[in-house]
């Protein structure tokens, strides 16, 4: 076995390692991740959570908006 031959046989392993780092990675994020119900969007009544801490949406006067609804009303 040559040198350089040798080298590759880490680098391909130390790829395979990563890659399953990364797997495993995206694996705990989803088991681990907190997500919280936080209520319901005033405008469309889709379900706002509270995930690892950040708020998925906007409170406002009282009530709680959706990203998407609290975007569209700042853009009117
Ligand atoms: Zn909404």
């Amino acid at each position: 076995m040559t040198i350089s031959a040798h080298n590759k046989d880490n680098f391909s392993s130390i790829r395979e390692v990563i890659f399953l780092f990364v797997k495993m990675y995206n694996w705990m994020k989803e088991v681990i991740m907190v997500r919280e119900l936080i209520g319901q969007c005033e405008t469309c009544g889709k379900n706002i959570y509270c995930e690892n801490g950040f708020f998925d949406g906007v409170h406002e006067d009282g009530s709680s908006l959706c990203n998407s609804c609290a975007e569209e009303l700042k853009e009117k």
